[in-house]
């Protein structure tokens, strides 16, 4: 079983005709002019050169013409890369000649953003929004009723490269097949019915795994530029919104939003999260006041195994990420690649139909995120530390990268901000390890206070260290006004160590 989004996209239209597909600010397109839209891009990109297999790169804020350019490119049998518009200059330079890309789609909000570096770009520009910052869209396209040519597409051929969110270091160039595609359109999970609000960026996998599916399936996306709470809820309520895909700090926005109550949301019938952690108590206020399901997901651009917890079904399970999906494996591994013994903690490390073809252009650390299992399959690292219950549902401690080792001894920084949650002024931690002469590595915890929250540093940090263990004690305790996150609502705990360089501990 396998087929193309863009085929399936060209027989839907043929019978949701003016049924709307994308929906932004400023205008709606229906199916019908959606797959017209598409066949003029594809034939336009073939002109300028761009073959089968070949890249053709987006970065600009999202809307219809950038969800159309991603099908288009589709259409013409090549590969799209979207990229994050919040990359800094050298790095979108970086990113697009790493992909080799042949056109650039992209808005006046990034011309100006990458002006000093423009001369770099090999790639023909294209102005989404008919600005100066390449050929306007529309004198791009080509002509009404232009017919690109049709290519067969191989299962494990590029549907998209994505640039990790670079959470833990510089980028990597991520390329996922189609077949990977194929399969997350087909789970079933956006019915032909749903009106999906979009409101994280569409370069990111995070956002992918929902836009994708509604399209492939019929549904109407709503595509926000930006995520604004009170503009979501209006947003929501006026297209009837029955899914959406938000990220665990928009979920905490929407909560603490006074009019959130105020709405009505009835229409919605499933909310999902990914890519951060969702603390159980958010999870349980979400499933309290807004109507419809709620699933979390728990995977990684690179494919491997995913999980996914059902929260309006198992509420005692809410501190976890729930059970991996059908057709997808996941086992914990430790320090020398063995698996652990069942309720043991490991390295979680994942394998589905859908993993990604490698890293591009980087067969080392391609190399380096696999694991081998004593019977010879290929599963792919995640980074990420974990443990199964006795009902098979996973736990997530931290990321590797994120354990603090002192005195030989393991913490958890989750352990240390789960306990610091549970403090009535805490809105949220960070919990990371710096260099200790004494301990070699020690934990510290940055912190942000509801507004006109009393309590001082010393006197949290105090309250603290009474109620973990001896060796998990903070060494130092910073009060901050809100924490570094990453384009996707990620905590920068890199950025959070770069503080205590060269302090002493
Ligand atoms: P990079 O690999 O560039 O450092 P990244 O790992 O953040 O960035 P993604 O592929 O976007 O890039 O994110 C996958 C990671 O996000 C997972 O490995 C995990 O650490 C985290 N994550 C995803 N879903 C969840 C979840 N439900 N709960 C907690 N953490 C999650
Ligand atoms: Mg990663």
């Amino acid at each position: 079983d396998f087929g193309t989004i863009e085929a399936v996209i060209r027989e839907q239209a043929k019978e949701l005709k003016d049924k709307p597909a994308l929906v932004d600010a400023r205008r709606v397109i229906s199916y019908a002019e959606l797959d017209a839209l598409m066949d003029r891009i594809a034939t336009a990109l073939q002109r300028d050169g761009v073959g089968k297999a070949d890249v053709a790169a987006i970065c600009a804020s999202s809307s219809v013409e950038y969800g159309a350019a991603f099908f288009g490119i589709l259409r013409a049998s090549a590969t799209v890369a979207p990229l994050a518009p919040s990359s800094t200059p050298e790095s979108l330079i970086v990113q697009l000649n790493d992909s080799g890309a042949k056109v650039f789609f992209l808005d006046a909000q990034l011309a100006e953003h990458m002006a000093g570096v423009m001369d770099q770009v090999k790639a023909k520009r294209v102005s989404l929004d008919g600005s100066a910052a390449g050929q306007p869209f529309e004198d791009w396209l080509a002509p009404v009723g232009a017919k690109p040519q049709l290519h067969e597409v191989d299962p494990d051929q590029g549907f998209n490269i994505i640039y990790s969110s670079g959470t833990t270091g510089a980028p990597k160039g991520i390329v996922q097949p189609h077949r990977m595609r194929w399969g997350q359109i087909r789970r079933g999970v956006y019915p032909g019915d749903s009106v999906t609000m979009i409101s994280t960026p569409l370069y990111s996998n995070t956002t992918l795994v929902s836009f994708l599916p509604t399209i492939s399936n019929g549904g109407t996306a709503v595509l926000m530029p930006k995520f604004d709470v009170h503009q979501f809820l209006t947003l929501s309520q006026k297209h009837r919104a029955t899914h959406a895909m938000l990220v665990p700090v928009q979920y905490r926005r929407l909560m603490d939003h006074p009019e959130f109550d105020s709405f009505d949301l009835s229409s919605y019938r499933m909310k999902f999260s990914t890519s951060a952690p969702f603390s159980a108590a958010l999870k349980r206020q979400v499933l309290d006041r807004w109507p419809g399901g709620l699933v979390e997901y728990y995977g990684m651009t690179e494919g491997g195994g995913s999980c996914g917890l059902q929260c309006h079904e198992f509420p005692d399970k809410l501190h976890t990420v729930g059970r991996p999906l059908p057709g997808h494996d996941i086992r914990l591994i430790d320090e020398d690649g063995k698996e652990v013994a069942q309720g043991e903690i490991g390295e979680v490390v994942g394998r589905s139909g859908a993993m990604m073809v490698g890293y591009h252009n980087q067969p080392g650390k391609t190399s380096e995120a696999e694991w081998w299992s004593p019977e010879g399959l290929r599963y792919i690292r995640t980074g990420d530390v974990g443990r199964f219950d006795e009902d098979g549902f996973l736990t997530l401690m931290d990321r590797k990268k994120d354990m603090v080792i002192s005195g030989g001894f393991n913490i958890y920084p989750s352990d240390l901000e789960a306990e610091l949650a549970k403090h009535p002024d805490v809105v949220e931690s960070a919990v990371v390890g710096v260099p200790s002469e004494k301990w070699g590595e020690t934990p510290v915890a940055f912190v942000a206070l509801k507004p006109g929250a009393k309590i001082s540093a010393e006197e949290l940090k105090a309250w603290l260290n009474e109620r973990v263990g001896k060796t998990q004690r903070l060494a130092d305790l910073k009060l901050v006004p809100t924490l570094p996150r990453s384009h996707i609502g990620k905590i920068l705990k890199r950025e959070l160590r770069d503080e205590y360089k060269g302090v002493a501990i």
